[in-house]
């Protein structure tokens, strides 16, 4: 039997004191300075660095970071790739460095990069889904959105975003969203939480709304070729939602304020990483990451 989330009553949305007994709880694990401003300085001599914002959580403050292509030519099209929407998925965040670092200047005379490594920093420390005010950066890509890491994104590709071929944002799933983001969400909304298990393996979200099956399918054979691939559950589902290919399940992107709704992207896609699998080591993830990333930038590229 699951026990009650330690917060809140059960049946009831948590209100401020709630969401300040949450807030309590969270302790700074790791630190987004060393793990990720200073890749992004190194990076310096061979993009634009643009700050795009600065995310405050009083006594802390972030600042938002982008890299740009520095031989950016206005014929060539816009390819987004972001990580960290979710701070706690490392090879988000890690794997967007990588491919910044070995694979971005391979691409350099036929699109226009932008790479946000870390979009949610608070949540890259804590080792958490949510920002600071108990909202999932990924449910809140709307309009005068709550979520201040959603806002300033928006507001950055705003001026762009009608120029962008390809979005790929990097995610991953992992145990802890059973034992305790779920958990969690649940308890602050005052439902019931209703377990769904874990897949084991990568996946990807493509958009219902514009599915593009073969761009999927294109990056699941690459990813293929680094780590396994979710199988389908007894049902024919992905983590509650039918699998539509071998390894892909969809998402009305834009209606549920997911991330790569956030443009006019012909190509879409989120990566799904599973991390805590026995058959999956760090090194593979961000390998992973990095390998759909060029997958999709490849068939995007031939198919503009
Ligand atoms: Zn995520």
């Amino acid at each position: 039997m699951m026990t009650a989330y330690p917060i809140g009553t059960p049946g009831q949305a948590w209100g401020d004191a709630e969401k300040a007994q949450w807030l309590a709880r969270q302790r700074r694990q790791r630190s987004h300075a060393d793990e990720v401003l200073s890749t992004i300085e190194r990076l310096r001599a061979r993009f634009d660095v643009v700050q795009y914002g600065t995310l405050e959580y009083p006594p802390d403050s972030y600042p938002l970071f982008a890299l740009k292509s520095k031989d950016w030519r206005e014929e060539n099209p816009i390819a987004l790739i972001t990580g960290g929407v979710h701070g706690y998925e490392t090879s988000g965040v890690q794997g967007a460095l990588r491919f910044a670092q070995l694979h971005a200047a391979a691409y350099a005379d036929r699109a226009n990069l932008i790479i946000v490594p870390c979009v949610s920093p608070w949540g890259y420390e804590r080792i958490h889904r949510w920002n600071a005010l108990a909202l999932d950066p990924n449910r809140s890509f709307r309009e005068n959105s709550p979520a201040p890491e959603s806002a300033a994104l928006m507001r950055f590709v705003a001026p762009f975003r009608e120029r962008v071929l390809l979005h790929v944002d990097l995610h991953e799933t992992t145990d802890t969203d059973e034992t305790e983001f779920r958990p969690a969400l649940a308890a602050r909304d005052g439902v019931p939480f209703e377990p769904e298990g874990i897949p084991d393996g990568f996946y990807l979200c493509a958009d219902s709304e514009n599915p593009q099956p073969e761009f999927q399918r294109a990056v699941i054979d690459a990813v293929a070729k680094v780590t396994h691939i979710a199988p389908a559950d007894a049902k024919g589902e992905i983590i509650g939602s039918p699998m539509v290919a071998p390894g892909v399940i969809e998402y009305a992107l834009k209606q549920l304020g997911l991330c790569p709704g956030i443009t006019a992207a012909r190509y879409t896609t989120t990566t799904e990483v599973y991390p805590d699998s026995p058959r999956a080591t760090p090194e593979q993830c961000n390998a992973a990451q990095v390998a759909a990333a060029c997958a999709a930038l490849d068939y995007a590229l031939a198919h503009a």
